[in-house]
């Protein structure tokens, strides 16, 4: 019989394990190497997490990770929005009605402590978990190949299953695994985050002419997160050292001051930065198979089996994905741990693996179009990606944008748009007399370098 469960890591995929599980009667120990979160939300920005440094960085939250929050822990999606975060509605292009029974394509930025503070708030009212803050898991105890507990800085805790949940660099997983395919995702954040004073408008959250990515030797935007506050990010090729200059924060400011769309929230009297500049390097896609030796009752989830590149805003969906694929496999298979490791599995293979593949395609690309363009070779005329065009041909045609949106949100297949369907009411609405609207790009690369170098004077 399965009663006590191990959670270790408390981030999104351990922190929403944790809560369904204990919700399903098992009693839970959640273990999580950083400090506890601040009583107050208005000190989320001094919590350290040197656990999970992303939390330092923008978060978008995809309508995936919306979905399943609202439909499986819909207390914690209440509180979210009680706190401060807002919601933006795709579910119909702009100024459209959505068809009755459309499923809501709604999505959010926000700060990821604030996510992380309001999925705490709901574990410390839930019976059935204990956690314990500031210990490492430093290994998975097994016998005859099933888990018996943790290790943890010294004591062994009991359990019949062990979640991983310790992220993109967990120092459980290497024990069981068989192979690892890792490609460097060809970019570094410089970010850093604002609050906008009284009476100056939010910026919207997915808004083409704040958020300029990708094409021109580097990427970044302006992104609307929680109370008020705000995130600008550059990314910038690896070997880029011009760019690097990005960390200092008057480079960082120089550039974002090169960023006309970003005038609005940027400008003397609009906002205040309330952290410093923070990179971020080292970003892989990493995808991890399991050796089948692994014990059961070994349960990885979340960035432990499948990292994938922050600029496309996915890992935060897939480890709330993970967490309730965990779930339902327990309440099927009870006490199976083998048909739950199993399972999950079969998850990240059929739900996780497409999207990887899809990321590494979509970086090879554009770091290849990045280095063309730092480089001084001349680039051939950028193509919209089809997502952008179908979304935006969607205006006119609104089953167009439906696909888009579901497929921009992680809700339909990465190839869900390359179907004769699409093809077609492409077709119909570029052979009519539309225009697409004209996306602002923002600086070129010498625009950006220019302005860096004019710091430095
Ligand atoms: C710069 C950046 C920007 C990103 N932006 C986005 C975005 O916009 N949208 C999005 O969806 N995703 C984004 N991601 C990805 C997202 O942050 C991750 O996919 C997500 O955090 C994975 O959640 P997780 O719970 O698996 O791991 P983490 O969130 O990394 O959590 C792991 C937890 O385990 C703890 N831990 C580690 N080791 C131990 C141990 N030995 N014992 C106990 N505890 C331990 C850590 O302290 C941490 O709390 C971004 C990532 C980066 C790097």
């Amino acid at each position: 019989m399965v009663s006590r469960i191990v959670v270790a890591g408390g981030g999104i995929a351990g922190l929403s394990a944790a809560l369904l599980l204990a919700r399903q009667g098992y009693a839970v120990d959640l273990v999580e190497r950083d400090g506890p979160p601040p009583e107050s939300l208005g000190d989320i920005q001094e919590w350290q997490r040197p656990g999970a440094p992303q939390v330092r960085h923008p978060h978008m939250f995809l309508g995936l990770f919306r979905h399943l929050l609202h439909t499986r822990l819909p207390d914690v999606h209440a509180d979210l929005l009680a706190h401060g975060v807002d919601e933006v509605d795709n579910t119909a292009p702009p100024g459209a009605e959505a068809p009755a029974g459309a499923t809501v394509l709604a999505s959010f930025g926000s700060r990821r402590a604030t996510v992380e503070w309001v999925l705490h708030r709901a574990v410390r009212k839930q019976a059935g978990i204990q956690v314990h803050h500031g210990l490492s898991v430093r290994e998975v105890v097994a016998d005859q190949g099933r888990v018996r507990g943790v290790r943890v800085d010294g004591e062994v805790l009991e359990a019949d299953a062990v979640v991983d949940a310790t992220g993109r660099r967990s120092p459980l997983v290497g024990a069981f695994i068989k192979e690892v395919e890792e490609s460097p995702c060809g970019n570094v954040y410089h970010s850093r985050f604002y609050r906008l004073m009284d009476g100056v408008p939010k910026p919207p959250t997915f808004l083409v002419p704040v958020v300029f990515a990708g094409g021109a030797g580097f990427g970044g935007g302006l992104y609307a997160h929680d109370n008020r506050t705000f995130a600008v990010v550059f990314a910038r090729l690896p070997e880029d050292e011009t760019l690097g200059r990005l960390r200092e924060t008057g480079a960082f400011e120089a550039a974002a001051d090169a960023v006309a769309q970003f005038g609005p929230w940027l400008q003397p009297g609009s906002s205040e930065p309330i952290g410093d500049v923070v990179p971020m390097a080292g970003l892989t896609n990493t995808w991890r198979e399991l050796s089948p030796e692994t014990p059961d009752g070994y349960l990885p989830l979340g960035d432990v089996l499948c990292t994938t590149d922050p600029i496309l805003g996915r890992g935060a969906s897939f480890a709330l994905s993970g967490a309730v694929e965990l779930s339902e496999l327990m309440g099927r298979h009870k006490s199976d741990l083998a048909a739950v490791g199993a399972g999950l599995r079969a998850h990240a293979e059929h739900e996780l693996r497409p999207w990887y593949e899809d990321g590494v395609h979509d970086d090879v690309e554009r770091t290849r179009s990045w280095r063309a363009t730092v480089s001084g070779e001349q680039e051939p005329p950028a193509e919209l990606p089809l997502g952008v065009l179908a979304a935006l041909a969607g205006q006119q045609d609104h089953r167009l944008w439906e696909l888009a949106q579901l497929r921009a949100n992680l809700m339909a297949a990465p190839d869900s748009l390359d179907t004769p369907e699409v093809r077609e009411r492409l077709d119909a609405v570029l052979t009519s007399d539309w225009e697409p609207p004209v996306l602002s790009p923002g600086p070129t690369y010498p625009e950006l370098t220019n302005a860096l170098a004019a710091y430095g004077d």
